[in-house]
């Protein structure tokens, strides 16, 4: 077992922990046992085994995969810190009009595209349009977990906060909205199913280009493993899919996965539990549509639907209008 699987397995068993799912036992006890080694060199039993641990815990830097688990996981342990870092909530009621825009495809439609698909894609140019509009309006585009840390605890946004968010993980997302968000110097969201990605579907990013996306300070949010529609599906269904591809993302990028985006826009309180429960801070819905973003409403934030048929006429229209109307 090498460092690679101990960061992979670590996070799985203490999600499925937090879940209530019965299976973490046997793996979390070894790390237990490594916090009583370092406990039974103080002089008391407080707590404060970090500052005083012995060279036994000192990761010792190797390339060498050790053969048996080994009580030292050969990565620093940095144990005050969650997988997924814990935010704070104040009492604060904050209640916000904030516009996020839902896009899928970013390219030219097919000549035999159907009108689902028109409706679905915009064009490169339309898109390079649209930004440019957003930046001469002042418009300063956030992460949703960005949005959602505002909610919890006030965490300052810019002004004229905006989120521009990419749903299913299609591979002109990459090619044409990467380079034109670039070129806005403009922050976005792009959410996957993870077993898209994993199976090298044709149309869709593979893991190289979403950890690029990652490193270009892009939120990566998850969108279940396979596309499923979570409402009135079982626990254990919706938490595989919910956990499963926070996991899968967690793994290649690095970094805590806080967004989620439910497929067909379908959830029921139950998919919120589980949301809450893996440590996710906000999810974006697709119906209704508005710009009223509450903090009693983190895994409900209401999106705008930006069509492929909209000029930027219409673009602007909708963005004001549900700035201002739509859903309370
Ligand atoms: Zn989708």
């Amino acid at each position: 077992m090498n460092s690679k699987h101990w960061l992979v397995l670590l996070p799985i068993v203490a999600i499925l922990a937090t879940l209530g799912l019965g299976v973490a036992a046997i793996p979390l006890a070894q790390p237990a046992v490594v916090v009583n080694i370092a406990g039974a060199f103080l002089p008391s039993p407080t707590a404060t085994a970090t500052e005083t641990a012995t060279p036994t815990l000192t990761p010792t830097p190797t390339d060498t995969p050790t053969p048996t688990p080994t009580l030292t996981p050969p990565f620093t342990p940095t144990p005050t810190r969650p997988l997924t870092p814990m935010i704070t909530r104040d009492p604060t009621q904050r209640v916000v009009r904030v516009p996020i825009l839902m896009y899928h495809y970013l390219s030219v439609p097919p000549p035999d595209a159907d009108k689902y698909r028109l409706d679905l894609s915009v064009t490169p140019a339309n898109f390079d349009a649209q930004m440019e509009y957003l930046a001469i309006e002042g418009y300063h585009p956030v992460r949703i977990s960005d949005l959602a840390e505002f909610l919890a605890n006030g965490k300052p946004l810019p002004p004229k906060p905006i989120a521009i968010t990419f749903d299913d993980g299609y591979l002109d997302n990459y090619q044409n909205a990467f380079p034109i968000l670039k070129k806005y110097n403009f922050t976005a969201t792009f959410f996957l199913a993870t077993q898209f990605i994993d199976e090298r579907r044709t149309g869709y990013m593979n893991w190289n280009q979403v950890e690029e996306l990652a490193i270009e300070r892009m939120e990566i949010g998850a969108h279940t493993l396979n596309h499923i529609e979570l409402k009135d599906k079982s626990r254990a269904a919706q938490a595989s899919e919910i956990v499963g591809s926070k996991l899968m993302i967690e793994a290649r990028i690095g970094t805590p996965v806080r967004s989620f985006n439910y497929p067909s826009g379908k959830y029921d309180s139950l998919s919120i539990d589980i949301l809450r429960s893996a440590g996710y801070l906000a999810a974006v819905t697709t119906d209704p549509q508005g710009t009223r973003q509450s903090v009693d409403a983190p895994y409900e934030l209401q999106r705008i639907r930006v069509r492929g048929a909209f000029s930027l006429n219409d673009f602007a229209y909708w963005l004001k209008y549900f700035s201002t109307n739509g859903n309370k």
